[in-house]
């Protein structure tokens, strides 16, 4: 079984400053560093180290190169990531000395994807695949469609939020993730309560205070804990979490299960600055669940 990941590939600049640069102001930074990130690329590297068949559907610029490279090297097939002639996505990550940040996004490339070139990337995908998909690209709804009526299942993290984008790929989502904030939007733009969300399930995560599943069709919910950790960076613990859970769904794990496993393994992101490079490999994630407290 294949996971189809159409998401954004970012490149991250983090620069570490004694304070945020004021208007007119000229600072140099103490550090920098360079790390692959983009909602899209986290999932999709979340996914490869839980050990599931992952297929990313993106674009990225001639500068971007090294990132369809690191892609790879976590085992995520990159074919039908194009390479366009402008500038790759990037970010501008602004730390000061208290760790206060102020973050720029170029979405570049990630929205110059062509809702053809998507379809017909799918059109290898079989039946019992699945397709996830975030907020920073272009060709969500095509793609989430195509999916759909191909007969896979649909997940969807509705991040960063963005009404109208929402609105389109809903109708096809199996499963939505949002984080509470997003929960909250996405509720007020619907004018529905979270049980009225017009899709089959739902998993709301509450960062330091865990997730729910919530199955809406059986009015069912089922809560997981979040493991208690010191956190260093909370970069990505969404991605980290919604490629774990839908690596285990699609290993043939019950839901419970999968987002146990998938919270264990945002714990374990929390605890490592940066965003790709940060997500835990499956050993570490099950020799950390072996290590906890029988449920
Ligand atoms: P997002 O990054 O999308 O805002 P959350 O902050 O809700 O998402 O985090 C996603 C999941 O990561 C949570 O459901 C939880 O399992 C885990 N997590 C996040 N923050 C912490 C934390 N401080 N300690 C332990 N687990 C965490």
């Amino acid at each position: 079984m294949t996971v189809w990941n159409l998401g954004s590939i970012n490149a991250d600049h983090v620069y570490r400053l004694p304070h945020l640069p004021r208007p007119g102001e000229t600072l140099a930074a103490q550090d920098y560093a360079v790390g692959l990130g983009g909602k899209g690329a986290n999932q999709s590297v979340a996914l490869a180290l839980a050990g599931a068949q992952v297929r990313h559907i993106g674009a990225i610029g001639v500068d971007g190169r090294w990132m369809a490279e690191r892609l790879a090297e976590f085992g995520v097939e990159c074919s039908a990531v194009a390479e366009l002639a402008m500038a790759s996505g990037h970010a501008i990550i602004e730390v000061d000395a208290a760790g206060e940040n102020a973050i720029l996004i170029y979405p570049g490339a990630n929205r110059a994807i062509a809702a053809p070139r998507v379809v017909q990337a799918l059109a290898a995908a079989q039946a019992g695949d699945w397709f996830i998909t975030q907020n920073e690209t272009s060709a969500q709804a095509e793609a989430a469609a195509a999916a759909h009526a191909q007969g896979l299942s649909v997940a969807y993290s509705a991040a960063p939020f963005e009404a109208a984008a929402v609105r389109a790929v809903l109708p096809h989502v199996t499963l939505l993730i949002v984080n509470e904030v997003e929960a909250a939007q996405l509720c007020a733009e619907m004018g529905v309560a979270l049980k009225d969300l017009p899709v089959p399930h739902l998993v709301v995560t509450l960062g330091a205070r865990g997730a729910v599943w919530h199955d809406l069709g059986a009015g069912l919910a089922h809560e997981t804990p979040a493991f208690p950790v010191i956190p260093v960076d909370t970069t990505g613990a969404g991605d980290t979490f919604a490629g774990y859970l839908i690596a285990g769904l699609s290993q043939g794990l019950e839901p419970p299960a999968a987002t146990r496993r998938a919270a264990a393994a945002a714990a374990r992101k929390v605890t490592r600055a940066g965003a790709a490079d940060a997500i835990p490999a499956r050993d570490a994630v099950d020799a950390f669940l072996a290590d906890q407290p029988s449920e």
